[in-house]
């Protein structure tokens, strides 16, 4: 079949139905082909056709392309997702790339609500650290698992309500993506996620901040006296974040968009004295 007129066929199918989608990517996406690749497809089979046909439909009723295909790349690997997942996020991988810079090989790393097991997985992929993962959700851990399973990534996964089953201590790096986003504005959120990601995974409380106050509660149980903290923060909780870890040092950086994005966090030199004296 002709793939040009198939290609018009599912823009104008967007273009009607209002549908903010790249249709090269979407084609290239469905097909699992290269997205350059995809410019120069003159036949597709009959299979592809309706393959292509059966996900625009499911597009058009609003649902994301990575649900559709229950896949999303993160990080150069591909991870399986569905509705008990959040949809691994590009921010996202701008965190774990500011966590690599202090992390080796030797490093023990634990990654607090792990959902699809991204952060986990990308992290022990790129620098062989021993990295512990957990999830409240049994059906995001099995997710998880199967990831790791499929990306041969070596992760240590446990059901936990954040640190309650975690039983190992003296990390060098935690790390947590948590639900941030303030009770009242997940509502607010676009159909696209509300309808497809967990809100479990998003609702953080009333002011997004609860889980961040957990984390804070324990952190000092768990990480090393030169460890680090590593939290994926909304767009404006920068200033929050810093005033919550007022006993902390915490450096805020900002996502390509220029929102808050990233908060890295240590001990006080305070805690620096504390090792002296122990050695
Ligand atoms: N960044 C996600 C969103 O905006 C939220 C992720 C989270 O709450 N951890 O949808």
């Amino acid at each position: 079949m002709n793939f040009k007129k198939i290609y018009k066929k599912i823009k104008l199918l967007f273009e009607q139905n209002g549908v903010d989608e790249n249709c090269a990517s979407f084609c290239a996406d469905v097909l699992n082909d290269g997205r350059l690749n995809i410019h120069f497809r003159k036949e597709i089979t009959l299979g592809d056709y309706f393959k292509l046909m059966l996900a625009t439909k499911k597009r058009i009723k609003g649902v994301p392309t990575n649900k559709i295909l229950k896949n999303q790349v993160f990080y150069g690997r591909n991870f399986y997702i569905d509705n008990n997942v959040l949809a691994p996020r590009v921010d996202t991988e701008f965190v774990v790339s500011e966590a690599l810079e202090y992390i080796k090989k030797e490093s023990k790393v634990l990654d607090l609500c792990t959902g699809s097991g991204i952060i986990a997985i990308t992290i022990n992929k790129e620098s062989g650290a021993n990295v512990f993962a957990s999830d409240i959700s049994s059906k995001a851990l099995k997710i998880a698992k199967k990831n790791a399973l499929t990306n041969e990534a070596d992760v240590t996964f446990v059901q936990s309500d954040m640190f309650e089953n975690i039983m190992e201590k003296g990390f060098d790096l935690i790390i947590s993506n948590p639900p941030y986003i303030p009770s009242k504005d997940v509502g607010n959120l676009s159909k696209e996620v509300k309808d497809y990601d967990p809100i479990i995974a998003l609702d953080g409380g009333e002011d997004g901040l609860d889980y961040y106050r957990i984390i804070e509660k324990n952190l000092s149980l768990y990480l090393l006296e030169e460890g680090k903290l590593i939290l994926e923060i909304g767009y404006d909780e920068g200033e929050s974040i810093k005033k919550l870890f007022s006993n902390y040092n915490t450096i805020i950086k900002k996502d390509y968009e220029g929102n808050d994005r990233v908060a890295i966090i240590s001990y006080k030199k305070v805690n620096n004295a504390r090792k002296t004296k122990k050695n």
